[in-house]
């Protein structure tokens, strides 16, 4: 079991009724439960369409805006194929699952695996691109080099698949944003992709726990939603991907698919605040003075003189009692605070 899959009864009534609403939901998408043949499908709820100019730049990572989701939305994206290894395996996890998903492809390996992205193509995935060849520079490049990197990509996707196959949406490789990246996409009507959540499914040394594990936890501390950045080119992922779509549907989420808007496909209303990333209230500890810590180490002394045993549960008279004094924890403190005094005074 992951940690934080233990639920109280509340909880369990919570995700319960949520489920009936999800369910009540998907009802209404007739079209989207005809084309899944599998019951058990985490399945696609629905389809978001954006207008790329009025949002020109999403992901909570570092925009602030993001995909307008609701609580235990997710929107799945995959970088950096078309490649032999993992490409065709994750087509057939999403297939079964029928969940559609956003492929940023890499120009080089478009034309150099051109069936594989047609099969991302006839499966219904969004195509976006991320550069013709992947450099981990952009953030430094000249706008000449951006610009070459992006649209050579581009073509090398519609090389493949056809003018205006490539969805108006960018993902620079490594995220390594600029500013002049940032105004050059926003000229060219393309909309740039970063990300809520990340699993570190690129690191070597992480296993398909592990990417199950970051992929739950940090959609949790998203509150519970957000665009998901894997790779469809590591055989971890792929191996992980089962797993984590299994765990994200025990724990009700559901996918959303998002494409562009174009003449025949009108951008799905939105209000401009539901753009706007909120991150979830966090509990904020309260701070501790040293006065506190004072007066809780004058408490537990006080207990121990009273109760007779000492921190470690050991009587008073014994060899082992710990001879607490409160009279020698104030002369350690008053040393103590001597010393901070000297630093600060140096
Ligand atoms: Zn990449």
């Amino acid at each position: 079991m992951l940690p934080g899959t233990a639920r109280g009864f509340v909880g369990d009534m919570r995700l319960a009724a949520f489920l009936a609403l999800a369910l009540a939901g998907a009802a209404l998408s007739p079209a989207i439960a005809a084309e899944c043949a599998n019951p058990d499908a985490i399945g696609t709820s629905r389809t978001i369409v954006v207008d790329p100019t009025e949002h020109p730049r999403v992901g909570s990572f570092q925009y602030a805006e993001s995909i307008p989701l609701n609580a235990r939305e997710i929107v799945l994206t995959l970088d950096d194929g078309p490649r032999p290894k993992g490409t065709a395996d994750v087509l057939d996890i999403l297939a079964a699952e029928c969940i559609k998903a956003t492929y940023f492809i890499i120009g080089r390996n478009a034309r150099e695996f051109p069936d594989l992205l047609k099969r991302v193509q006839a499966a219904g995935h969004t195509i976006g691109t991320h550069t013709q060849n992947h450099p981990l520079f952009l953030d430094r490049a000249a706008p000449a080099r951006i610009e070459k990197e992006v649209q050579d990509g581009i073509a090398s996707v519609e090389s493949v698949l056809g003018p205006g196959s490539a969805a108006p949406f960018v993902r620079i490789p490594g995220l390594l944003r600029s500013d002049s990246a940032e105004a050059y996409l926003a000229s060219k009507g393309l909309m740039l992709w970063s990300t809520d959540v990340v699993a570190h499914d690129w690191k070597r040394s992480i296993n398909e726990a592990g990417i199950v594990r970051r992929a739950i936890d940090r959609l949790e501390a998203k509150g519970n939603r957000g665009i998901l950045l894997l790779h469809d080119i590591h055989p971890r992922t792929v191996a992980a991907l089962p797993l984590l779509l299994r765990e994200l549907k025990r724990r009700g989420y559901r996918f959303v698919h998002v494409t562009p808007a174009t003449p025949d496909n009108p951008k799905t209303p939105t209000e401009p605040e539901q753009w706007v990333f909120k991150e979830p209230q966090r509990t904020v500890l309260p701070m501790l003075t040293l006065s506190d810590l004072r007066d809780l180490n004058t408490n537990l002394i006080e207990q121990i003189q009273m109760s007779g045993v000492d921190f470690c549960g050991n009587k008073k008279g014994s060899a082992l009692f710990h001879r607490a004094s409160s009279k020698r924890l104030a002369a350690k403190q008053r040393a103590g605070a001597r010393r901070v005094a000297a630093r600060h005074s140096d």
